[in-house]
């Protein structure tokens, strides 16, 4: 009896894997497809300066229209894009939309001519040896100047061996593109990160700002952070923030730059057009 419950359990288990298994090749074969097709969505998210309310970035964040299924963010396919490698080509579709689109809204908006866009990389392209030559050539084609492209890291790729990305990230920097540390405080690289990476900004990541306020230590570790970046003469900014309460705090705190749902999701070019001739300044009660 013991025993044909057993097996009636790693059936149970091996149906599981299949569907699993099933699941992810799925993924992977409409993901392929889609790149194929040029279905991939940019959507932009604003960064404001605290101090000001001022716009002065905007993230690149990738999203598959599915045609079953909606609109999927990145957590719903990016492990499958990641394991499969197809993740090289989707980076290199958002690096070159994001800049072709900043290029149009630098046009298009002279008073926003040095809004910075920011740009998500995956280990596996901080790692390829083509990484430094695809950027450049990206910028080369859109015309955007170095200063005006971010790149992100995550804190959760740091753990591996760099070397490789290391170098390149040094050329990145000395071309003058911008690189921020992202998420930082979610994982458990973090100092290591800081230590080695020729970074300009660090992103505190939303699980960290989702607990300001919640107790005293909560809320003297994000003030901790701030301080830390400050010293190591970083620029800070602040991912997840939904409240006013959240930006008060962070901005007394002297967190440069806010991002999040109390200022806007990520959205569409065509609704982020709205926010290229306005500020934030009345969410942040200045002026
Ligand atoms: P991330 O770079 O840390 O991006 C910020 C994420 O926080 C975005 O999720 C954004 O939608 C979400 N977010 C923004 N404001 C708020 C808020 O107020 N509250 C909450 N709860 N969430 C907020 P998204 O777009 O789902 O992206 C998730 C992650 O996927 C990104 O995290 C990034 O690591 C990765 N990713 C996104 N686009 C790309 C890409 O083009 N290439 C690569 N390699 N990774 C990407
Ligand atoms: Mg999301
Ligand atoms: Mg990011
Ligand atoms: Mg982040």
């Amino acid at each position: 009896e013991a025993k044909r419950l057993g097996r009636d359990r790693y059936a149970l288990f091996d149906g599981y894997m299949e569907a699993l298994a099933w699941r992810r090749l799925e993924i992977e074969c409409g993901l392929r497809k889609a790149i194929e097709q040029r279905e991939l969505r940019v959507h932009f998210q604003p960064v404001v300066e605290l101090r000001t309310g001022a716009l002065r970035e905007v993230e690149a964040l990738v999203r598959w229209p599915h045609p079953e299924r909606g609109m999927l963010q990145p957590d719903e396919f990016l492990p499958v894009a990641e394991e499969s490698g197809l993740i090289l080509l989707i980076d290199r579709l958002v690096l070159e939309e994001a800049c072709r689109q900043l290029k149009d809204w630098q046009l298009e908006y002279p008073a926003k001519t040095n809004l910075v866009v920011s740009v998500n990389l995956s280990t596996k392209q901080l790692r390829e040896p083509t990484m430094l030559e695809t950027v450049t050539s990206i910028l080369g084609q859109t015309g955007l100047r170095p200063e005006h492209l971010r790149i992100e890291i995550s804190e959760r790729a740091v753990t591996w061996d760099l070397a490789t990305a290391l170098d390149q990230l040094h050329t990145l920097r000395n071309l003058g593109i911008r690189l921020a540390l992202d998420d930082f405080g979610s994982g458990h690289a973090a100092i290591a990160a800081l230590r080695r990476l020729p970074i300009d900004t660090l992103k505190i990541d939303r699980t960290l700002v989702g607990a300001l306020g919640k107790s005293e230590r909560d809320t003297t570790l994000v003030q901790a952070v701030i301080s830390l970046a400050k010293i190591l003469g970083l620029t800070v900014t602040a991912e997840g923030i939904e409240s006013p309460e959240q930006a008060r705090q962070l901005r007394t705190f002297g967190c440069d730059f806010g991002q999040g749902t109390y200022f806007g999701g990520p959205m569409p070019a065509e609704e982020f057009a709205q926010y290229l001739s306005t500020d934030f300044s009345d969410l942040l009660q200045i002026r």
